[in-house]
């Protein structure tokens, strides 16, 4: 599964004694439905350039990040260790529990609310789930969307995202099928 990486400045330690155990998904598209072009990528690092298009004045002094970020191809890009805390979850609770980028691993789509992802996306993003399932079990059992930790405020990674297919290709791996 090769891996490009792009540090992004927007990253902090996790706090002590809590173990990652949350895979959370997210779709993201910049500008809004399109796709291609690098600026999620500039986003993540804090150099979308505000004048390349409109939308990007209303969100280019965000600080966000995710620790990986599944292009339409299924090229995957990761900005963020794993280990470390990636800024992808904002206000949020999984399970009574808050502030989600404490102890969960982002994952965004490159895509939109409004439709399909692609197959190389799907293959990427199963491959990424086990291998971070792999090297952190307690996130085996803990796998969301970014709508379901912030409902009401997050509605991706949308009604698009099929996620049977993913439950059931992890769920076959673990089966040995
Ligand atoms: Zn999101």
């Amino acid at each position: 599964m090769p891996v490009r990486h792009i540090a992004s400045p927007n990253v902090n330690p996790r706090p002590e004694q809590t173990p990652v155990r949350l895979i959370v998904l997210h779709n993201i598209s910049l500008p809004p439905a399109q796709f291609g072009g690098g600026y999620i990528e500039q986003f993540f690092q804090n150099k979308l350039d505000a004048n390349a298009h409109p939308y990007f004045q209303t969100i280019h002094e965000l600080k966000v990040s995710a620790h990986l970020l599944i292009l339409r191809t299924g090229e995957m890009i990761q900005f963020v260790s794993f280990n470390d805390r990636a800024w992808h979850a904002g206000r949020s609770s999984y399970l009574g529990v808050p502030e989600c980028n404490d102890y969960s691993v982002g994952i965004e789509l490159e895509g939109t609310d409004d439709q399909p992802f692609t197959e190389a996306q799907y293959t990427a993003v199963i491959a990424a789930i086990l291998s971070i399932q792999q090297a952190y079990p307690h996130t085996r059992r803990h796998l969301a969307g970014h709508s379901d930790i912030a409902p009401g405020r997050k509605t991706d990674p949308g009604p698009y995202l099929d996620w049977q297919r993913i439950r059931r290709a992890l769920a076959d791996y673990y089966a040995g099928a």
